[in-house]
């Protein structure tokens, strides 16, 4: 469970970005993060990645008080949560078997299950046949679809996807939702902030829409509420 209560960001220039907001997610939820530019969705996704701190209030993550972590705690906060990003963010010089390998390496996984969870996952996205390639011989869904396995690869309890679709053409981005939907229905937890109307029409999934810091609308199975 994700337990936001009374949360508030104000960077050091004195903007602010969340203004008091509260929610509860579930675990095995499925949640879009909706709103104009500038809302705050990004300060949201970073404070529930602890890559920013809250200025006031509680981020509870799975019982653990974000805010509270020590230094030494943060990776284990990570080890929890898988996250995907607009531009994929892979290692362009490591093979997609290595960008996945890489991060149960950096997590201290033994060998033996490296061998074993690497191509499950890689099957998992449907991409069985490519691990031996590089990032920049895939299409962008394909990158995606390693991103997504990276991030899976640890089996972390929820995956946060910042506006994963932004960067694909409509159908590519709907077999990526789909595939999310697969991911979400075999147990893990999804909180997605994007932009794509569509998508989140088509999905009928939970809606929190952020204006201006606060939340102005939580709805179940929602629309994405805005013209663009
Ligand atoms: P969104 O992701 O919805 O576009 P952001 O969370 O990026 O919104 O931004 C929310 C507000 O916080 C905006 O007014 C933005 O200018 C401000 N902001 C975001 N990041 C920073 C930062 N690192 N320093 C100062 N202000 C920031």
């Amino acid at each position: 469970m994700i337990l936001l209560s009374n949360v508030s960001k104000v960077y050091d220039n004195g903007s602010t970005a969340l203004n008091n907001i509260s929610f509860v997610i579930e675990r095995g939820e499925f949640v879009f993060i909706v709103g104009p530019s500038g809302a705050g969705k990004s300060t949201l996704i970073k404070l529930l990645m602890h890559e920013e701190t809250a200025t006031s209030g509680d981020v509870i993550i799975k019982n653990v008080n974000v805010g509270q972590l020590t230094q030494k705690q943060i990776p284990y906060l990570r080890r929890n949560m898988g996250v995907v990003f607009q531009d994929f963010r892979l290692l362009p010089n490591k093979t997609v078997y290595e960008n996945v390998s890489f991060a149960m390496e950096v997590v201290g996984a033994p060998k033996r299950a490296i061998r074993r969870q690497v191509p499950a996952v890689l099957s998992m996205v449907g991409l069985a046949g490519k691990a031996k390639m590089l990032p920049g011989q895939l299409s962008g869904g394909e990158q995606q679809r390693v991103a997504l396995a990276r991030a899976l690869v640890n089996n972390p309890a929820f995956l946060i996807a910042d506006e994963p679709t932004g960067n694909l053409n409509p159908k590519t981005a709907m077999e990526i939702m789909e595939l999310l939907d697969e991911i979400n229905k075999r147990g893990t937890t999804i909180i997605m902030a994007t932009h794509a109307k569509e998508i989140v029409n088509v999905m009928k999934k939970r809606v929190i829409a952020i204006e201006d810091g606060v939340i102005v609308r939580d709805e179940a199975r929602g629309d994405y509420g805005y013209e663009n």
